[in-house]
């Protein structure tokens, strides 16, 4: 499974940097994660500061 951003994202943009395929993008008030690009490395969630991206 993708991982997805959940609401306690608070739009730093590091993940988008920290991901090697560039899966993630700004969307409105949070960033996004791309379901069809994420290779699930959690290379987002190991750098995201409040713990947002996870696997559903
Ligand atoms: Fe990118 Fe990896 Fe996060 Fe998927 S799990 S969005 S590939 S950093
Ligand atoms: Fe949001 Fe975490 Fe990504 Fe920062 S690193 S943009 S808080 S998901």
């Amino acid at each position: 499974m993708a991982y997805v951003i959940s609401d306690e994202c608070i739009a730093c943009g590091a993940c988008e940097a920290a991901c090697p395929v560039g899966a993630i993008s700004e969307g409105e008030g949070k960033y996004q994660i791309d379901p069809e690009v994420c290779i699930e490395c959690g290379a987002c969630a190991a750098t995201c500061p409040v713990g947002a991206p996870a696997q559903e």
